[in-house]
């Protein structure tokens, strides 16, 4: 039985805890560019002590919790006026980033079923490199993705996006910036054709809602994404990214209040009570938003700056380096510490296999294939190795030639090859049902 008969002690049970954790991505040393944002362990000790305050309250209801309640509309108040959102914008916190974009998602459709009841099958316009999320709300919800291309520079093709509206568009969305390459969507000119057609316009700032806002600070050259932009009515920025908060923080905030009450959910008729709801979930994790309120009110603007021009400076060694290496090419023009390189002459995806013999896990992307960057203050130390390596491992690629690939690059290979994309999806799902058994 793997339930045990008679409970393990606690010192077992820790013991087993960390043997498990030593096998997991290496994080803390900068080896990883995906999935964990940190900022150092003075912001990772508080977030502990304030997650673990409030671990067992529970935001379902901010009656009980007052504490909560307050907490959340700081939260929510301070975000507002990061993205800029004048008097007028309110949100909600969230789970994450898709909880976030499954909201704007819903919100827009139940606009639409309220104010356009003629409106049988909503649509939403998106560009291809639009996180999965929105495919996933499409799915959940039953509103349509249409996708439209995107251009030479790899930003949202605005013209595409014209034609793309019909009587049944209801919401159009752009990335800022988006994941795969970091750069960022025509936002301004999307959200104006959106305006002149009177449909909802999203921005996905997860990636960078939380950092853009310093980055543009700072002095770089920042395209224009929030609520300063008209025709922007709901932005999605991702605390538990570049926000640095715990995992479990998402927020959505639109332009006003009158569109976020179209996202609220309530139920009358229930024996237990009456029921409302502000997003997906029931229960909510206190010790997310807490923790949430305290690195924001720990960090402020000074914080935020001061991390941001360390990630800043030290994408643009690593671009520097990338760039003196002929055989690679970073993609696009990023906008801040998100960013992809591809090659023309050598296999990437080997290049991403020889990098994980040295302990240096790149995420492989596709169309084209490229290798994923996310940069951090973890990797403010790590850049000369980093780069050491790459170069050798160019090397050692290129020296190869086309010799057989192996391991992920050859499941990316065998994919890229497919014209009918329907087996890759069947081998997607029969690999989540494998990664959900356990291992031994
Ligand atoms: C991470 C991300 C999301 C999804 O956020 P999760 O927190 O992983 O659910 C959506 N959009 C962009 C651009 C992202 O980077």
């Amino acid at each position: 039985m793997i339930l045990p008969t008679r409970g393990l002690t606690r010192e077992e049970v820790l013991s087993r805890m960390k043997e498990l954790a030593s096998r997991d991505a290496r994080w803390r040393d900068g080896k990883t560019w995906s999935l964990v944002y940190f900022a150092g362990d003075d912001v990772l000790d508080l977030l502990k002590e304030a997650y673990t305050m409030f671990i067992s309250e529970n935001g379902l209801s901010p009656v009980a919790f007052p504490s909560l309640r307050h907490f959340e509309a700081e939260v929510l108040e301070m975000t507002a006026g990061i993205l800029r959102g004048g008097g007028e914008a309110v949100g909600t916190m969230t789970s994450g980033g898709t909880e976030s974009i499954l909201m704007a998602v819903k919100t827009a459709r139940d606009r639409a079923r309220a104010e356009r009841p003629e409106v049988a099958q909503p649509e939403m316009v998106l560009p291809i490199t639009a996180h999965p999320a929105f495919e996933k709300a499409s799915h959940y919800f039953g509103v349509k993705a249409v996708h439209i291309p995107i251009r030479e520079d790899l930003r949202a093709d605005v013209e595409a996006a014209r034609k793309a509206v019909t009587e049944n568009t209801i919401l159009m969305v752009g990335s800022a910036p988006g994941y795969p390459h970091g750069v960022v969507d025509p936002i301004e000119q999307m959200a104006a054709l959106a305006a002149e057609n009177g449909i909802l316009f999203h921005t996905d700032a997860c990636l960078g809602g939380f950092l853009l806002p310093w980055v543009r600070r700072l002095g770089y050259p920042v395209p224009a994404f929030d609520f300063s932009v008209p025709g922007v009515t709901s932005i999605s920025a991702d605390l538990h990214k570049y926000g640095f908060t715990a995992k479990g923080a998402s927020t959505v905030v639109y332009r006003n209040d009158s569109i976020r009450r179209h996202q609220f959910f309530a139920y009358t008729e229930w024996p237990g009570g009456l029921y409302g709801s502000p997003s997906m979930t029931g229960a909510r994790p206190g010790g997310a938003i807490a923790a949430a309120w305290a690195v924001m009110k720990y960090l402020g603007e000074e914080g935020y700056l001061r991390i941001a021009r360390k990630i800043m400076d030290t994408t643009t060694r690593l671009q520097d380096g990338i760039r003196s290496i002929p055989e690679l090419r970073i993609l696009g023009r990023p906008a801040m510490s998100v960013f992809a390189f591809t090659s023309d002459r050598i296999n990437v995806y080997a290049l991403a296999e020889a990098m994980e013999a040295r302990g240096w896990k790149l995420d492989r992307q596709q169309l084209p294939p490229s290798l994923h960057m996310m940069v951090t203050p973890a990797h403010e130390r790590i850049v000369e190795p980093f780069l050491a390596d790459l170069k050798a491992c160019v090397g050692e690629v290129a020296a190869a030639g086309e010799s057989p690939v192996s391991g992920q690059a050859a499941i990316y290979g065998m994919v890229a090859s497919l014209k009918d994309r329907g087996p890759a999806r069947e081998i997607i799902l029969d690999f989540l049902g494998e990664l959900l058994r356990r291992e031994t």
